[in-house]
């Protein structure tokens, strides 16, 4: 009799407590250790892993949650799916494996995209019709006894095939109608081979992640997935299979999964709590395992354990069994808020990786043995909860008064054309202007200056002189090189939001908070715990200090609401658009101050606009809603002259096109030098008639475009937006290049803009 799940979690970071996989990852690239070096500390990051969740209490602990980047890409090579220009280079696996990552030589990477409404990116894999699927490589099998030697029983998680094909983009040169899930049939013999594996390794449960079908899916595809588990629910010598859906309401998914022989079934009841609802009278559940995601695994904050408690017992007769877990991986949240050294109130607030799965098993004994059999950790956390919902820090009625007094006069700007007019008077710039996204290079010099201040080995005064020092710098360069509307450069700036946090009233900094980005690069996103205000300008000196240095415009630069709570943890105790709007509120003040300030020209950054978008469609609109008028609310309170502008970092605008034209930013800048200019026939087709800067420079790579290149894209672009409408400047933020390429890359561009100028 196999044992049951009673509490577990999703999954979990692998970074390292102190990033250690980071630092090992980054010594092996560098050449400076040795592959044995890197696998050693892999090793005992997985074994730390797997003896602290067992000792924390875990009934059931995931296996194979370690990666050496991305589980997508472990997906891809388990199963054999490495395209032939990775494996031509003739290198060791896990060469092989970097070199899919991160490129080698001439091989540039696999392409890299956000996974799900997340801020973790995968590898997206190239699936053809010649790939060949077969079981390349057992690291799941190998960690699984790995663990078990190490005295841990481990239940595997992998990445579901259809979640798999469905991430999955078809390899270049595929013939027209072919669709990676065209190979579902071939991918589940490998996958059923894998099974037979580990359970002939000795593994009573297997996790298969399926999060795919948090969004909105075809009827053929949710029929694929009830064959998939159908066949895979069907082999005689298998593990019991636990498919696992999150980031939202599994929905039809979990009816069609009730329907096939698998044993368990995860649901994510934190992302949408009326996903409950959803579990009521399915046919098929009450045979069933029910793992509920009631610790969510995304956010930083405590569990209402009551309130958890109270969910699980309505499941209590829906399903043949209800098991503990948390919402999605926990990889999304830190390792330990024990090791932060913050405001005790607030900590006292806060739930990382290690507490919530402290939670998981409060929740599982509560429903086990009884609520007195933890009653002094219910009491804490009840205690916690409330301390939190009575908190005087949380709430700041000034900041609601304002916000109950906004009129919609104040998310509406004057008629554009009388706009572009009061612009082009004050700011005299010629067709085809120039400019950039914002940051310049971060050299060695700015970081050091930043970490000197920041552990108090500089004093404020010299902080700010060698910033000044920075900021003439690079407005000399601009002047040289003939930009038209400057910018200061951003050297203050550790991160576009972090900077603000940092700044505003309602948001926490942690030390240690780090959570994978992609790869070996982490975040730190700031906590914001309470309402948001601004208790001073936060960039009006750097803006000013560029201005007093040049006669020509310089633009100031903002990051916007939506960014910033995209890439905050944020509160739950009210709805986001709430939230957003007290953020808009002080980035609204920001704005008005720099106009007071002399600045004609303010960006308001949104590259995250997209990137919050529901997963399912029906939650679009609302959303688009609140965050369109977060944006306006920010950046209307200026006089028709002053000019702004948004910056968008992606192309494909799909889903939010007519929210980009509903921001009325003056002008917008966007991604396109990769996509050849074809958005600016996206957005003629929705009537959108601003100013845009589609990226002629593509700073994502090393590479220096060259003036006839970018007069190319500037004519192409020009066949679709009027010379008036047209601005010239990088894809995005140059913070990320060296000034070795930056420099002639932008002496490029001003020559490009000036060629495309006497075409006019
Ligand atoms: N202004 C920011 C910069 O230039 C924008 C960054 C971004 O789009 N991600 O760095
Ligand atoms: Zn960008």
């Amino acid at each position: 009799m196999t044992g049951k799940i009673g509490s577990t979690a999703l999954g979990y970071p692998r970074i390292g407590p102190k990033r250690e996989l980071k630092r090992a990852l980054e010594s092996y690239w560098a050449d400076r250790s040795t592959e044995a070096e890197l696998r050693e500390t892999a090793r005992e990051l997985r074994i730390d892993t797997w003896r602290q969740l067992r000792d924390a209490g875990l009934d059931s602990v995931p296996g194979n949650t370690f990666s050496y980047y991305d589980q997508v890409l472990d997906t891809a090579v388990t199963f054999g799916a490495v395209p032939p220009r990775y494996a031509e280079l003739g290198l060791g696996p896990l060469d092989t494996y970097f070199a899919m990552a991160r490129g080698a030589s001439a091989v540039p990477p696999l392409e890299m995209t956000k996974w799900f409404d997340t801020n973790y990116h995968y590898l997206v894999p190239e699936i053809g019709p010649d790939t060949r699927f077969s079981l390349a490589d057992r690291t799941p099998v190998e960690q699984y006894r790995e663990a078990l030697e190490a005295g841990v029983t481990t239940r595997p998680v992998l990445v579901g095939p259809l979640t798999f094909l469905l991430l999955a983009k078809p390899a270049p040169g595929a013939p027209e109608p072919f669709r990676p899930l065209d190979k579902l049939p071939e991918l589940l013999d490998a996958y059923a081979e894998l099974l037979r594996e580990l359970h002939r390794a000795g593994a009573e449960w297997v996790q298969l992640d399926e999060p795919a079908f948090a969004a909105d899916r075809t009827p053929e595809q949710l029929q694929a997935l009830g064959d998939a588990y159908r066949q895979l629910g069907g082999l005689s010598a298998r593990p019991e299979l636990l498919v696992a859906g999150y980031f939202g309401d599994f929905g039809e998914a979990l009816r069609v999964l009730a329907a096939t022989p698998v044993e368990a079934i995860g649901a994510d009841l934190v992302t949408e709590p009326s996903a409950v609802d959803s579990l009521s009278g399915v046919p098929g559940l009450r045979d069933k395992t029910l793992v509920a995601g009631l610790v969510d695994g995304r956010n930083v904050w405590r569990t209402d354990l009551d309130r958890a408690l109270t969910t699980a017992a309505t499941l209590l007769g829906l399903a043949g069994e209800v098991a503990v877990s948390t919402s999605c991986s926990l990889l999304h949240v830190p390792y330990d808020v024990e090791t932060e050294d913050i405001d005790p109130q607030i900590k006292s607030w806060l739930a990382f990786a290690a507490q919530k799965v402290r939670e998981v098993v409060v929740l599982g004994r509560a429903l086990k043995e009884g609520r007195d059999s933890v009653a002094d950790e219910l009491d804490a956390a009840r205690a916690a909860i409330a301390d939190r919902a009575g908190a005087a820090r949380v709430r700041n009625n000034r900041v609601r008064a304002r916000l109950d007094s906004l009129r919609p006069e104040h998310s509406q700007r004057g008629d554009y054309r009388k706009r572009r007019e009061a612009q082009q008077k004050s700011l005299k710039l010629p067709p085809l202007p120039t400019t950039t996204i914002g940051s310049f290079p971060q050299t060695s010099d700015v970081r050091k200056a930043r970490a000197a201040f920041r552990a108090g080995r500089i004093d404020r005064a010299s902080y700010h002189q060698r910033m000044r020092d920075e900021i003439r710098r690079v407005v000399e360069l601009q002047e040289a090189i003939g930009l038209d509307v400057l910018v200061h450069g951003e050297p203050e700036r550790n991160d576009m939001v972090q900077y603000f946090a940092e700044h505003l009233d309602g948001f926490i900094s942690t030390a240690n908070g780090w959570v994978q980005s992609y790869g070996s690069r982490c975040v730190r996103p700031p906590i914001l715990y309470g309402d948001v205000f601004r208790p001073a300008p936060m960039t009006v000196e750097w803006a000013t200090c560029a201005q007093k240095l040049t006669a020509k415009p310089v633009k100031g630069m903002l990051t916007g609401p939506v960014t910033i709570l995209a890439w905050s943890f944020v509160r739950d105790d009210q709805p986001l658009a709430d939230t957003a709007a007290q953020v808009a509120m002080a980035i609204r003040d920001e704005v008005q101050d720099l106009e007071a300030a002399g600045i004609r020209v303010i960006q308001v950054d949104e590259p995250a606009l997209r990137e919050l978008l529901p997963l399912r469609a029906a939650q679009h609109g609302p959303y688009l809603r609140w965050a369109v008028s977060a944006f306006r609310l920010a950046t209307s309170g200026v006089a028709d002259s002053t000019q702004i502008h948004t910056h968008l970092c992606y192309s494909e605008f799909g889903d939010v096109i007519d929210a980009i034209v509903a921001l009325d930013a003056d002008v917008t800048s966007i991604e396109a030098a990769r996509s050849r200019m074809e958005v600016l026939d996206d957005l003629n087709a929705v009537g959108f008639a601003r100013g845009v800067g589609p990226g002629v420079y593509d700073i994502h790579s090393p590479r220096v475009p060259d003036a006839a290149e970018m007069t190319d894209l500037l004519r192409a672009a020009l066949r679709s937006v009027p010379a008036d409408r047209l601005w010239v400047n990088p894809d995005c933020g140059l913070k990320t290049r060296g000034y070795a390429e930056v420099e002639p890359a932008l002496e490029n561009l001003v020559s490009a803009a000036r060629a495309a100028r006497r075409d006019l």
